[in-house]
């Protein structure tokens, strides 16, 4: 097959191009749909942060904390007093006397993460579900899913997205190590799990005990895997990983052959699938995507050729899976796209997906800064005098890259303002443009009030993918960012 046998797929458009749809549009687009179709929920979409905290409960747990933390809700000293518990004999234990207070620990250890700590992340798992659901429609019919759960499911949370990837028809997991296989099967979760590379030998008695499939492109590591496996006996299935241009891991496409015929003497050994990776299914050149993409074909049919079976053949990542339909093969790989982001601008308005994290915190100080006065380190931000000055408790530490400084907005009741002065470590702010007005009257930013980092609410929008675009990064790096930082992580 030759790379005339490959169609481009769609290509060729960019940013500028009239009709062109920005991940925003996109997501404004996909939530509209959503919610035309299922009137009685929004759980698909970002929503409104105070129903969605109301409806799943998190936002008051316990009854250290009075029943409304509304920020319609404010009472003298500002939604901020709606966190302070009102008795402290709620935390001490019975034994308190004489001897002074005696702390109960147990009970300190139920105030609430994100009382504690005025940011936090939230993954609707609806999302995850949306997604897989999205991407299905587009796959032939028999045509595997695997969900790319690594890193923690890119800081969304290995074990629960999983669980909804499958609840959705996932069929098998992706991950990177073996510690994070052998995590999901503590969890219970009984589906095939490929570690995407070769791990190193010291692993192969988990591999072999929790049945987690490695890649192989070592004769070395095949050989002691295979005669572990034996000598206990039990098979040694892998799948293995071919490079066809990446140069990263793999065995090379035209040594592919010979490789089989080192290994294949082992008894034990277990050929289940074979599989690449593209280095370019996200670049808005198509031509060395088509290289690696026809290497591949003819490597599988080398394999068969010679008689060897390739089980499961797999290729495609998120981008792939969007762009190229012609490359989904037996399984595709799909990992950036199951959260609800889109790979890249190529892809964006292609497939209905729901971004699954959105990033929240509450206002810590508001203040006026006289007009000329600079705001933050470098002072680089000057305040014109017409606004208020809010900080919120985020900072690149927790994944809100220094590099989005003064570049992007923050959301707060519906509407837009922009992000002012350098990101710190732990903090950050935005500004409130007092001139503006609302049907609801003036704008009143106060302590505790919440506010969207990324995530939705009506028409406005901020997304990881704009992030990204800005940074001049992929949005993996965005939401792991975000998801694996310390802030406290809620499910809805
Ligand atoms: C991470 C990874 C994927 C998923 O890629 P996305 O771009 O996140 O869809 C697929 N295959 C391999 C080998 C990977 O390492």
């Amino acid at each position: 097959m030759g790379n005339a046998d490959l169609p481009n797929g769609f290509t060729g458009f960019s940013h500028r191009e009239p009709g062109f749809i920005s991940a925003g549009d996109a997501m404004r687009r996909s939530r509209a749909a959503t919610e035309a179709g299922r009137l009685d929920t929004d759980a698909r979409g970002f929503r409104n942060t105070e129903t969605q905290a109301a409806r799943s409960g998190w936002q008051v747990p316990n009854t250290l904390k009075p029943e409304s933390a509304s920020v319609k809700d404010r009472g003298l000293w500002g939604a901020a007093n709606d966190f302070f518990p009102a008795d402290m004999r709620t935390y001490l234990t019975e034994a308190s006397g004489d001897a002074g207070p005696q702390f109960d620990y147990e009970k300190l250890s139920q105030i609430p993460a994100v009382d504690k700590r005025w940011s936090w992340v939230e993954v609707d798992l609806s999302a995850i579900h949306h997604n897989v659901l999205s991407v299905k429609q587009t796959l032939g019919h028999g045509t595997k899913l695997m969900a790319v759960v690594k890193s923690d499911a890119y800081g969304h949370g290995a074990v629960p997205c999983s669980r909804s990837a499958l609840a959705a028809g996932a069929d098998q997991l992706g991950v990177a190590t073996v510690d994070e296989a052998v995590e999901l099967r503590q969890a219970g979760i009984g589906a095939p799990i490929l570690v995407l590379a070769e791990p190193p030998a010291a692993t192969i008695p988990l591999l072999l005990a929790y049945r987690i499939m490695p890649s192989i492109y070592t004769a070395e590591f095949a050989v002691q895997y295979a005669e572990a496996a034996d000598s206990i006996g039990l098979r040694a299935p892998y799948h293995l990983k071919v490079n066809t241009g990446m140069n990263r891991i793999g065995v090379r496409f035209d040594e592919v052959i010979e490789f089989m015929r080192r290994v294949s003497f082992h008894r034990a050994l277990d050929l289940v699938g074979t599989f690449t990776h593209f280095a370019t299914a996200d670049a808005a050149d198509t031509m060395e995507f088509n290289i690696q993409a026809s290497h591949f074909v003819e490597t599988i049919a080398e394999m068969r050729a010679f008689g060897i079976d390739p089980g499961i053949v797999h290729a495609a990542n998120s981008a792939a899976i969007i762009r190229y339909p012609e490359v989904h093969f037996d399984m595709v790989r799909l990992g950036i796209s199951l959260y609800g982001y889109y790979p890249c601008p190529e892809t964006y308005g292609l497939i209905d997906l729901v971004p699954a994290m959105s990033v929240h915190a509450r206002i810590t100080q508001v203040k006026n800064v006289p007009v000329g006065e600079g705001v933050s380190y470098g002072l680089l931000h000057r305040s014109s005098g017409f606004t208020k000055v809010c900080t919120l408790p985020i900072g690149y530490a927790d994944g809100y890259r220094r590099g989005l400084s003064d570049r992007i907005d923050v959301i707060m009741e519906g509407m837009k303002h922009p992000q002012v002065g350098a990101i710190c470590m732990d903090q950050s702010m935005f500004e409130v443009d007092l001139r503006t007005r609302r049907s609801l009257g003036r704008l009143d930013p106060q302590i505790g009030d919440e506010v969207l980092v990324v995530g939705a609410d009506g028409n406005a929008v901020v997304t990881i993918d704009e992030m990204a675009d800005l940074l001049d990064t992929v949005p993996h790096e965005i939401c792991i960012g975000f998801g694996t930082s310390r802030m406290a992580r809620i499910y809805t």
